[in-house]
């Protein structure tokens, strides 16, 4: 049987709502005064990585997001889930990016936290798309950028011959597919139930020394990140205009009148089938 010893974890802090606004003239989603989490989705691929860690016991499981500093209550709540060590990847020079410039920023911290452990990453693990971004580009971005065999849309994950075997939702149904290892799985709600955070384990959360990885510490070209590296632009963001011309009629003060009114509309309206001529009170 195949050993998995190195584990990371993708994981986005989103806005606790899911009433995420966009500025209209920049394009930008509006953050302030919003209280944030961890990607709900993201919640799986960190059960799953811990349960990975339940079955060998010397694996490491690193958390990894790129944000602002103040995600770094992301890494820390999967720290207190169960993961080893968090990660946040945070520069000003990142600001602005699509997500290819995010895929290739998360990329590029990935292998370099490979490399400091000798052979890399044998796992890694995404959550199937951001509440907020709403792509599901990501995942797959990561894994192609790195090279690595990407398993989307994944409901059950097993380590098999060596390698990778797992459980892919399909329309209609399942279908079981197998990835040599290193592999990055895209991992799906029905894949597992997300445990609560013990009380030791929030302690163990909140205690944690966050690592931080800027833009020169990857060594990435300035114009492959942020806004210069993001061929994406939002060019019109746009809201469905909802008007509705009602007309209230009060029952309180004239029962039989507002009556009246409601059935002269309805057959007005062709709302009553033809052939009924009878009065709403006969
Ligand atoms: C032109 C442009 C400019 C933008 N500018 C900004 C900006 O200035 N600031 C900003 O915050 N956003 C910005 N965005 C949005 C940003 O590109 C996306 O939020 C980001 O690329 C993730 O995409 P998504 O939310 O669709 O994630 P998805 O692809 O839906 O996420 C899938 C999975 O990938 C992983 N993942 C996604 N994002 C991250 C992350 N950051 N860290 C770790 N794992 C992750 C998670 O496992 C997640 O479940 C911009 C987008 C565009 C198009």
């Amino acid at each position: 049987m195949g050993k998995v010893e190195r584990i990371a974890v993708l994981i986005k802090q989103v806005p606790a709502t899911e009433n995420v606004r966009i500025d209209p003239e920049t394009g930008v989603m509006i953050r302030e005064g919003l209280a944030v989490e961890v990607n709900p989705l993201d919640l799986h691929a960190i059960e799953e990585a811990v349960r990975f860690k339940e079955k060998f016991p010397d694996a490491r499981v690193t958390a990894v997001t790129m944000g602002p500093p103040a995600a770094a209550k992301a890494v820390r709540y999967a720290v207190a889930m169960g993961c080893d060590e968090g990660v946040v990847v945070t520069d000003r020079a990142f600001a602005g990016s699509d997500t290819l410039a995010t895929s290739r920023v998360l990329a590029e911290a990935l292998r370099k936290l490979g490399s400091e452990g000798g052979k890399g990453f044998d796992l890694i693990l995404a959550g199937e798309r951001a509440t907020d971004g709403e792509t599901g580009q990501v995942g797959p971005s990561v894994g192609t950028l790195l090279g690595v065999p990407v398993l989307t849309y994944v409901s059950k994950l097993e380590v098999r011959d060596g390698g990778f075997e797992a459980e892919r939702a399909v329309e209609g149904g399942h279908e079981r597919v197998s990835a040599p290892m290193p592999a990055l799985a895209v991992v799906i709600k029905e894949i597992n139930v997300p445990r609560l955070c013990t009380l030791s384990g929030k302690l163990r959360g909140r205690k944690a020394e966050v690592r931080t990885l800027s833009f020169a510490d990857l060594g990435l070209p300035r114009e492959s990140v942020g806004l210069a590296g993001s061929p994406t632009k939002v060019v019109k963001v746009g809201y469905p205009q909802v008007t509705r011309k009602g007309r209230k009629v009060s029952a309180f003060e004239d029962f039989g009148g507002a009556l009246g009114a409601l059935e002269k509309f309805l057959r007005a309206g062709d709302f009553v089938p033809a052939g009924r001529s009878q009065g709403v009170n006969g």
